[in-house]
């Protein structure tokens, strides 16, 4: 993509109206727009980023056997009374049409979902079934500061699963936890599960998938031997104690700190699986028949990941003082290329496409022709892209000061430079590095693919 066409510039300064990291930077860089709290725009180079954690999501999701469906954002009332959530869920967004119905915009799907799939199982023999969905969902927030990490509208993963008992659900909970983890990891993120109680949607346990990171809003406390993490707040352990699960038993000694024991750390909930037990059957009174020939209700469970919340965190986690550092798996574009000096001949014949006067422009590339052993950045644009790479090539008329402030605030992976003084080669870097190296385009290629 040419940057000159890109239509969301960046800003020299953070908005005011922004205290979170991911706000600021995101919003600065490009890649979102504030409609107001907790409603944002994705500009071009924002919806490239979601695309990218939605693709990673949606991959790990089918390979554990999710079937993709889109259900309705609006939903009628009706549904949310036969599961009392009308009542109870605070953070529910309701309308009332002009014919006075009134509906619910979707913060969680089980009242949609549970009919959908229900009313097409008829014996055990149709289970376990997992459906999922990469959709919108919005919160009647009271705060929503937090830029991306809480919306009131936000882009996420919810995946409902139906199971003919408890211990098939506890079976499936296994996969879709490495699965999470899974996502988490391709994310260039450490992800810790944490077991907590209820929440509003049962009495059941549902676990929390944490991510380490310093602008976090929770403390955990993990074991840096087994698995075992809580959040902070309602842990009975405190940092440097034995671990409850592969510590010592009470009584013996054991050095603090050794290992076993329990780390404090900052971090962010990216994702959540809510063990939903039988209520949702119950409520629409939709049953299977059993191995026994007898109605029984499904167990249910309630898989979320925050895609756009991702996208905060990665933001969050992966930024230094001059702009964003985006892991490879999420970043925009592979390379930014940029071409400094603009008033060389070659430079003048990159812009043929874009001149008043093609006689004029016919001429530079004449003269560029003539220039032996320099490559053209339209040149390199398209090398590095029939190489199978994705570019943002700086191709615009300002100051090389503006490009580097601007490529180190967009946070794209690779960086080469295509300048009078780096001939057929281009100058490489990685984001966030100082090592640079002069390369051909060939070779360039080898590194990003290898
Ligand atoms: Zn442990």
């Amino acid at each position: 993509m040419l940057q000159s066409r890109l239509f969301s510039k960046t800003l020299r300064d953070a908005p005011k109206d922004e205290e979170t990291a991911n706000a600021k930077l995101l919003v600065r860089a490009g890649y979102v727009d504030k409609l107001m709290a907790g409603a944002y725009s994705y500009m071009p180079l924002g919806v490239r980023v979601l695309k990218k954690i939605e693709q990673v999501v949606r991959e790990e999701m089918d390979a554990m056997g999710g079937q993709e469906v889109l259900m309705p954002m609006l939903h009628p009332k009706a549904n949310w009374q036969a599961t009392g959530g009308w009542d109870s869920i605070d953070v529910l967004f309701k309308i009332k049409s002009r014919t006075e119905k009134e509906y619910a915009l979707g913060q969680s799907e089980e009242e949609v979902v549970t009919p959908l799939v229900m009313s097409r199982i008829q014996t055990y023999k149709d289970l376990p079934v997992a459906v999922y969905q990469i959709h919108w969902k919005f919160r009647d927030e009271l705060r929503a500061k937090s830029g991306l990490l809480r919306g009131r509208e936000f882009f996420m993963k919810d995946m409902y699963s139906f199971h003919e008992s408890q211990e098939d659900f506890d079976r499936f909970y296994g996969v879709a936890k490495q699965a999470y983890l899974k996502v988490f990891e391709r994310l260039g993120l450490v992800a810790k599960v944490t077991e907590a109680s209820g929440g509003s949607f049962s009495e059941k346990i549902s676990y929390e998938f944490m991510v380490l990171t310093d602008a976090g809003e929770d403390d955990i406390l993990y074991c840096d031997a087994c698995e075992f993490c809580v959040n902070a707040e309602i842990a009975k352990q405190k940092e440097k104690d034995a671990c409850p699960k592969c510590g010592p038993p009470n009584g013996e000694a054991r050095p603090k700190g050794g290992k076993g024991s329990l780390t404090k750390a900052r971090a962010s909930e990216v994702g959540n699986v809510f063990d939903l037990g039988q209520k949702y059957g119950k409520d629409f009174d939709l049953a299977f028949m059993d191995r026994e020939g007898k109605r029984q209700y499904p167990v249910m469970g309630c898989y979320g990941i925050g895609i756009s919340r991702l996208m905060g965190v990665l933001a969050e986690k992966f930024h230094d003082e001059s702009g964003l550092l985006w892991p490879h798996a999420v970043a925009p574009f592979d390379v930014h290329l940029l071409r400094l000096g603009s008033t060389s001949a070659k430079a003048a014949a990159d812009e043929q496409g874009t001149s008043s006067s093609p006689k004029a422009s016919t001429v530079a590339k004449a003269l560029a022709d003539e220039t032996e052993g320099h490559s053209t950045g339209s040149e390199v644009y398209q090398d590095l892209q029939a190489a199978g790479l994705t570019v943002l090539y700086d191709e615009r008329a300002v100051s090389a000061g503006q490009k580097f402030a601007d490529a180190d605030l967009i946070g794209i992976p690779w960086r080469a430079i295509l300048s009078p003084k780096t001939g057929d080669k281009i100058e490489v870097k990685r984001r966030g590095s100082d090592d640079v190296k002069l390369v051909s385009v060939s070779e360039f290629v080898k590194m990003l693919v290898s």
